[in-house]
């Protein structure tokens, strides 16, 4: 109703054939634009309704997250992202109890329960929002997008190395570097900046040179082991992980671990650590130093940084104390406790006097 208006506006305005044709030619743009741009609009809405609707349903029944890897789910079809997954059968772990959905309570374990390879792959095609240009990606695409292609992406400038803190989006790194003026510095100037760095590569290289160190002793052995989960004998039964008894070095040894350093409540918490103890179970007659270390071993797959402990056991000292197994995060933790078995390897050396 208020579209006759403007079109006699404009005719009375040009008041030429040619505006006249122009003002058909707008008048038909009018009537056909019109209508796709509705459709246009109306689709980005149901697009968008769709996409909401979709994200409702296809997220994880337990932190209502999209999944960004694995989706688990129950029997009876609930969905859980990998994550929450895996914390579920932690959490019965530590509680000694049988894990279960938390939509319908009905048993869940690994082989209880499949992955959902329709709902991961139809999450990997929901769009989601680049956290640097706002635009939206597929969510199979969005890391290569923010990892090479988006040109808001922060990044350093090439003289980083020189010294240079500028930090930037993508599209000015050029003009920056163009004019750093880093590149210009003298060896005086830029010498505490590439001594530091030097300090941080020696620091870097310090386990390594540890480790080496340690292979070159006279006496080295590897046991690959198990940390089999048991429960104290208290009221509360607590969670500990033991291994069986092993030779190694001439002795005999055996392994503890614990949990969040035996803490009340673990299951309380996100934040999961394990640490591990070596008891040597023949009492040494001479006190001997060992230096030992966790590895992933052929037949597990922990994700343990290298990190050398060192320990002095006498007569009277035949309990290492706790030392952090170096897991990544708490996510990994989880991962050992929900598969029961800890498999590992240990590497021990002895100096002998
Ligand atoms: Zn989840
Ligand atoms: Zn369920
Ligand atoms: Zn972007
Ligand atoms: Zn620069």
């Amino acid at each position: 109703m208020t579209e006759p208006p403007s079109t006699s506006s404009s005719v009375s305005v040009s008041g030429s054939v040619v505006a006249e044709k122009r003002c058909e030619e707008s008048k038909g743009d009018e009537v056909s634009p019109k209508k796709p741009r509705l459709e246009t609009c109306d689709r980005d809405d149901t697009e968008n309704k769709l996409e909401a609707r979709l994200g409702g349903i296809l997220c994880c029944a337990v932190c209502l997250d999209l999944p960004r890897s694995a989706v688990y789910q129950c029997s009876n079809g609930h969905l859980m992202c990998a994550g929450c997954f895996t914390h579920l059968l932690a959490d019965a772990r530590i509680r000694d109890e049988t894990a279960t959905c938390p939509n319908c309570r009905v048993e869940i374990s690994r082989s209880l329960a499949t992955r959902n390879l329709a709902v991961e792959k139809a999450v990997s095609e929901l769009p989601a929002d680049c956290q640097f240009c706002g635009h939206k990606f597929p969510r199979n695409s969005l890391d290569r997008h923010v990892a090479e292609l988006c040109e808001e992406r922060p990044v350093r400038c090439q003289y980083n190395l020189l010294g240079c803190g500028w930090r930037g989006p993508h599209h000015e790194v050029n003009s920056h570097q163009q004019q750093c003026q880093h590149p210009t510095h003298t060896g005086a100037q830029v010498f505490s900046h590439l001594q530091k760095q030097a300090e941080a590569a020696q620091e870097a290289s310090k386990t390594f040179n540890q480790i080496m160190s340690v292979l070159s002793f006279e006496k080295i052995t590897f046991n690959d082991l198990q940390l089999k989960p048991y429960r104290t004998d208290e009221f509360i039964h607590k969670l500990f992980y033991e291994t069986s008894r092993f030779s190694a070095l001439g002795y005999q040894w055996v392994i503890k671990a614990r949990l969040n350093d035996n803490q009340k409540d673990p299951h309380l918490t996100c934040n999961r650590f394990l640490t591990y103890q070596l008891i040597v179970k023949s009492k040494p007659s001479n006190p001997m130093t060992v230096h030992f270390m966790v590895l992933r071993g052929p037949f597990g797959d922990t994700r343990v940084d290298p990190h050398i402990c060192q320990f002095e056991f006498t007569e009277g000292n035949t309990e290492s104390p706790f030392f952090a197994l170096p897991l990544p995060d708490s996510a990994e933790c989880n991962k050992l406790l929900a598969a029961r078995i800890i498999d590992f390897r240990l590497m021990m050396g002895m100096v002998t006097k």
